[in-house]
Formats: structure tokens, C-alpha cells, sequence
């Protein structure tokens, strides 16, 4: 990888059930991520987060792991997906991470760039966003994070295994983002690039919004055999495959 590349990730579902993804961002943590000039992480970190107190892993090691990386000088900035919105200031401290807002604009290569974890474009998914409002309800937030964390633990199967049964029966198209959402939101915050993940459906969208070139990067999620970052440089907008290491 280049020198001086921003980097993307999102959507690792990290798992006890599955460390093999794990390792691999611990590799990619170790490796190419130390010659970025940023790592942005947009969100879906881990498959579920029920407080920066539960001191299970993989959460441990994925903090150790992405401080050794900001001590390091890469700074790395996190938004929360729809899995891990409970992750918290304790955690950001641990690692070093600085955690950013539901929708931030930057500034990459002269350009403003708006990065989302992506789950707010899903606007045709009705019962979902009204879940969405819920859970990121603070007043709710708090009165989860008051459980035991055994109970938290409870809780946290049970959401995964609804959300699982219900975008079994959703249509394809309603878990994707809706782009009519995605020209608003464009417009809303002036920008003509966007970078999301969530719906995992990577690639990189070139297009146009009101007479102007636009562009519409979608991350990847990771898999036990490839993962997936988006690389951005002075030469372009790469989306590419982790290979496999091992
Ligand atoms: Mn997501």
C-alpha cells in the first residue's frame, strides 16, 4: 500500500465465534495500517457491544491492538454502526481512538467527504428505523447500560437474533440504501463523495449529483477469508481485498 493512504474499514462483525477475523485485523492493525496517514473505522467494529465494561474478548485485544497503533502516530477515528452504538468513551480512551459523530464530513485530498456507518440511507426499511430511533435513544442507552452485564449479555442474543429473522424476510432491495436518501444527504451536507458500509454490497459508485461528478464509496464487510478496506490516495479511491495470510 502507498504511503500517506487514508484508510476505510467497517462491518468486521468481530465474534469470539469467529477469531479468525479477529487476527486478521490484528494483522491488518500490525501491518498496513501502520503506514496509513489515518485509519477510519465507519462503524459495526463488533457484532455486538453491550458496554466498555464488559472486559471480554475480542474486545481486549482489539483495544490493545488499536493502541499500540495510535501510540504509534496513526490517528484512528471510529462511528458507530448498528451493532456496536453502545461503545463508549472508556473504550475510545483504552485504545486511543477518538470517536466521531453519527455523520461527519472531511476534508480528503481537498475534498469534503462525508462518512456514515450507512444504516441511516436504509430509509425504506421502515421497522428498522424506527428500532434505530430506539436504541439510539440516550435516555435508553442509559437504562441498558444500568443492567447487569449477564443480563446486557441476554439482551444483546436476543436483538441479534431478531434482527437476523427479519432481514431473512426483507426484500433485497429494502436492506439497501434507498438513492433518493443518499442525493439528500449528499446535498444536505454539500459534499459530492460519501463513504458508508453496512449494507455490504462493496464498490465504489461514480455518478452525479446536481451536474456535478459524485462519488459513492461502499465498504465491504469482513469474512473468515478476506477482508476489506478502502484506500484513499493521491492516485484514486481503491477498494480492495485483505488476502488471506495464512
Ligand atoms: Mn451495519
Amino acid at each position: 500500500m502507498n504511503n500517506r493512504a487514508v484508510l476505510f474499514i467497517s462491518d468486521l462483525h468481530l465474534d469470539p465465534a469467529r477469531p479468525a477475523i479477529t487476527g486478521r485485523l490484528l494483522e491488518f492493525l500490525e501491518q498496513p495500517a501502520q503506514q496509513a496517514e489515518a485509519l477510519y473505522i465507519l462503524g459495526d467494529l463488533f457484532e455486538a457491544w453491550i458496554g466498555d465494561d464488559d472486559d471480554s474478548e475480542p474486545g481486549q485485544s482489539v483495544a490493545a491492538a488499536l493502541r499500540r497503533l495510535t501510540d504509534s502516530g496513526v490517528p484512528t477515528y471510529f462511528l458507530h454502526g448498528n451493532r456496536d452504538f453502545l461503545l463508549g468513551e472508556r473504550f475510545a480512551a483504552a485504545s486511543g481512538i477518538r470517536l466521531l459523530p453519527e455523520s461527519v464530513v472531511i476534508e480528503l485530498a481537498g475534498e469534503s467527504v462525508l462518512l456514515l456507518h450507512g444504516d441511516t440511507l436504509c430509509t425504506d426499511d421502515v421497522e428498522y428505523q424506527a428500532f434505530r430511533a430506539q436504541v439510539r435513544n440516550p435516555a435508553w442507552q442509559a437504562q441498558i447500560l444500568s443492567l447487569p452485564l449477564t443480563q446486557r449479555r441476554m439482551l444483546a442474543g436476543q436483538l441479534r437474533d431478531t434482527s437476523r429473522q427479519a432481514t431473512q424476510q426483507k426484500a433485497v432491495d429494502i436492506t439497501d440504501v434507498n438513492l433518493a436518501e443518499v442525493d439528500r444527504v449528499m446535498r444536505a451536507h454539500g459534499v459530492q463523495r460519501l463513504i458508508h458500509g453496512h449494507t455490504h454490497r462493496p464498490a465504489v459508485h461514480d455518478g452525479w449529483l446536481d451536474g456535478q461528478p459524485a462519488r459513492r464509496a461502499v465498504l465491504g464487510d469482513w469474512q473468515e477469508q478476506q477482508g476489506s478496506v478502502l484506500r484513499c490516495a493521491a492516485d484514486g479511491w481503491w477498494l480492495e481485498p485483505l488476502p488471506s495470510v495464512r
